[in-house]
Parts: structure tokens; C-alpha cells; sequence
């Protein structure tokens, strides 16, 4: 998948040496938390019409000024990437499923008649970023630098029309698991009120408008007591989709005990996750049957309460890849397996990180190489707290 990553040299990687990150860089890195602090640096590529795409420059983490009458603020032209590099057991930092990343990012674009970045350029600009930031990429296994490419239109025009400016600005941080290193298991609970995607609309698009069309249940269910709300689709409202950020699976028990794997499929109201797809290729090499079938709710309560759903999980770029032990239905709280993290979880999550940290050999073409092993290049008085 990544045709980037065998076919292009390494025009970025720093060629001079080493110097210092900004006092007090290695207690942030073995704390980063998630994305507390800036990296202190940008990527910016720009699009005009007439002209096409800017060359990528890295600017220093500083204010957007922009027009109140900017056209991605009224109508929501905005989508966004969330991608991750990380520091390989030799050292050398490597950026994941770079150009998926890119290729989604178009993908989310188009839907919103934003203009198409290409993904050579997208790569290239994550790729010179985290060269010029790999002293900020934290070695901890789990850890890595957070990459937040944000693509805005930015032209002055009250006319709803698309954008003739568009703007992406990527942010770097170093992160730990949005949810903690712990992985300790989620809570969530169906959203029942609300929808957050139908068939057709935007849901498998990365815009911004998603995520503010699910803060209200969101922000309700965490206020009684749950990590997340878990989205039911909109028509029926019975068939499971995801929670707000990550895609989720079921690890069903056949009757000799053997797990099988499952997750809804893409019907175009969930997001397409890159995590979602590396598991499934990697349960695949571990010989775990893995398929993509519409799940209704109601035969997870049943199948919480049968013992035949053994384990649920949530995943995605930012959380990785995290269990869930307790589930909210409507009508009942519900436990699920002894409400602690199942073994097929934590076997696809180690799997999966010991891909991402080059413990295990990159067989899907996965890794993008962006230093050499030596790979630390600074500039000192850097850095800013988000
Ligand atoms: C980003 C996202 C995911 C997970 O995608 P990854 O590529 O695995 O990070 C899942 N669902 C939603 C709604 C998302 O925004």
C-alpha cells in the first residue's frame, strides 16, 4: 500500500548533526501525555486556484490569522488527519501507513469539495516534518510523535460556493495513547437520541463537522459516567457503527471456544480507520478468522449475556487499540467478559505496536523511513506548550 516508502529516497532526512532539543525535552518525552506539547513546528502546503500546490515550508507553531468571513469557518470546510511516526528498536523514526493517511485525506476532501492534495506531496510534508522534529520523537514502546495534518479553506467569501483557497497546516506532537498507556478498558454506552452519520452524508469523512455533531452525546455520556458513546446507524438505529474517534470490534466465541473477529463494514457512514485495516491484515497472519459484518446491538447484549461475545475493543491512530469493558444498551449496564482487557485484544494490540516500533519485520510495507538511525537534528529555543 505504501508505494511511497520503497520508490523514494530520503531527500529530507537532516544532514547535519544533532544538537539539542529545548530544555527539559526528556522529561516531556518520557511524559508526553496527548499532545500537551508542540513540537514548535509546522508544516504548511497551501493551494490556490490558478496556481495549485505550494511547495512544503516548516514555520515555527504560531497563530493563524485569518478572516472572519474565511469560508472554512461558516460552512465547515475542514478535515483533518491524525497519523503517527515512531521511534524503531534501532532508532530510527518512521512514519505509519504515511500515504493511506494521504490517500484518505483526498478521499475527505473530495467529499467536501475541498481541493485534492497529492499524496506525494502530503508524504513529503509529514516526512520533513518529523526529520526536522525526530528529537521529538519519544522511544517508549506505545509512544510516538502525533501527526495532525488540518486542511482548511481559507478564502474571505460570505457566497456559499467551495473555497478558492485552501490551506493544511500539520502539527506534531509527542503522545502517549490518547487513553493512557495503561490501556485500561473503556466504558461506552449507545447513543440513542442522536445520530452521528446516515448513508450518503459525511460519516466517512475526516471533518471537522463529525466531531461537533458528536460532542453533545458524547460530552452527556461521559457526564454519566462512560468513556464514549458508541453510534448506532441512522435509519434503524440498531446496527452498531463506532465511537466518535475509533472503530470498534467484537471477538465472538465459536461453541469450541475459538475467537472470531468482527467488524462493521464500511458502508460509508464510519470512518475508514488505517488501525481497522492493519488489524484485520494482521489477525489474518496470526490465524485469526476476522470478517466485516453488520453487527446489531441487540445481539451484542445477547452475546454479552450468553458469553458468546468474549471481548469488544475500540481502535484507532490516537488510542491505539484499547478494550472495552462495560456497555451501556438503553436499558442496561452491561459487564463484558470479567470487564477486563481480553487476551485476542492485547495479542492484536502488541502485534500491531511491535509493527509500528520495527520489532517485527514490516512485511505490508507499512513503515516510512524518515532518519537514519543516528536520527536526532535540532534547532535549540524550541518548543511551546499546547
Ligand atoms: C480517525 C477515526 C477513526 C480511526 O481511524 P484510524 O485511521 O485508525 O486512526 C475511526 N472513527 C472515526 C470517527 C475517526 O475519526
Amino acid at each position: 500500500m505504501s508505494d511511497t516508502a520503497a520508490s523514494m529516497p530520503a531527500p529530507w532526512a537532516p544532514a547535519s548533526p544533532a544538537p539539542l532539543g529545548p530544555p527539559g525535552l526528556d522529561r516531556i518525552l518520557q511524559d508526553p501525555g496527548f499532545c500537551r506539547h508542540s513540537t514548535g513546528r509546522v508544516a504548511v502546503v497551501e493551494w490556490e486556484a490558478g496556481s495549485g500546490w505550494s511547495e512544503p515550508r516548516i514555520e515555527p507553531y504560531g497563530a493563524l490569522s485569518m478572516d472572519p468571513a474565511t469560508l472554512g469557518l461558516h460552512y465547515g470546510q475542514a478535515v483533518f488527519e491524525g497519523m503517527k511516526a515512531f521511534r524503531g528498536a534501532d532508532g530510527t523514526v518512521s512514519l505509519f501507513r504515511a500515504a493511506d493517511h494521504g490517500r484518505r485525506l483526498a478521499r475527505s476532501a473530495a467529499r467536501l469539495a475541498m481541493a485534492e492534495m497529492p499524496v506525494e506531496l502530503f508524504t513529503r510534508a509529514c516526512a520533513e516534518l518529523v526529520a526536522a522534529d525526530a528529537h521529538w520523537v519519544p522511544g517508549g514502546y506505545g509512544q510516538s510523535l502525533y501527526i495532525r495534518p488540518l486542511l482548511l479553506a481559507t478564502e474571505a467569501e460570505m457566497g456559499l460556493r467551495p473555497s478558492r483557497g485552501y490551506r493544511c497546516v500539520f502539527l506534531a506532537y509527542p503522545a502517549d495513547p490518547c487513553f493512557g498507556s495503561d490501556f485500561r478498558p473503556l466504558a461506552v454506552t449507545a447513543a440513542t437520541e442522536t445520530v452521528r452519520a446516515v448513508r450518503g452524508g459525511t460519516g466517512e469523512a475526516k471533518c471537522a463537522g463529525n466531531y461537533a455533531a458528536s460532542l453533545l452525546t458524547r460530552t452527556e455520556a461521559q457526564a454519566a459516567g462512560y468513556d464514549e458513546a458508541l453510534w448506532l446507524d441512522g435509519l434503524e438505529r440498531r446496527w452498531v457503527e463506532e465511537l466518535s474517534t475509533m472503530n470498534v470490534f467484537f471477538v465472538w466465541h465459536d461453541a469450541d471456544g475459538r475467537p472470531r473477529l468482527a467488524t462493521p463494514p464500511c458502508d460509508g457512514t464510519i470512518v475508514r480507520g488505517l488501525t481497522r485495516d492493519s488489524l484485520l491484515t494482521l489477525a489474518a497472519g496470526l490465524g485469526l478468522p476476522a470478517v466485516e459484518e453488520p453487527t446489531a446491538l441487540d445481539a451484542v447484549r445477547d452475546g454479552i449475556r450468553s458469553g458468546g461475545l468474549a471481548e469488544m475493543f475500540a481502535c484507532g491512530t490516537a488510542g491505539v487499540v484499547v478494550g472495552v469493558g462495560r456497555l451501556g444498551t438503553g436499558d442496561a449496564d452491561l459487564i463484558i467478559g470479567d470487564g477486563k482487557e481480553g487476551p485476542v485484544t492485547e495479542r492484536l494490540r502488541s502485534a500491531l505496536l511491535d509493527v509500528q516500533h520495527a520489532r517485527t519485520p514490516d512485511t505490508h510495507g507499512w513503515l516510512l523511513p524518515v532518519t537514519g538511525n543516528a536520527g536526532t537534528a535540532a534547532i535549540e529555543g524550541e518548543g511551546r506548550d499546547a
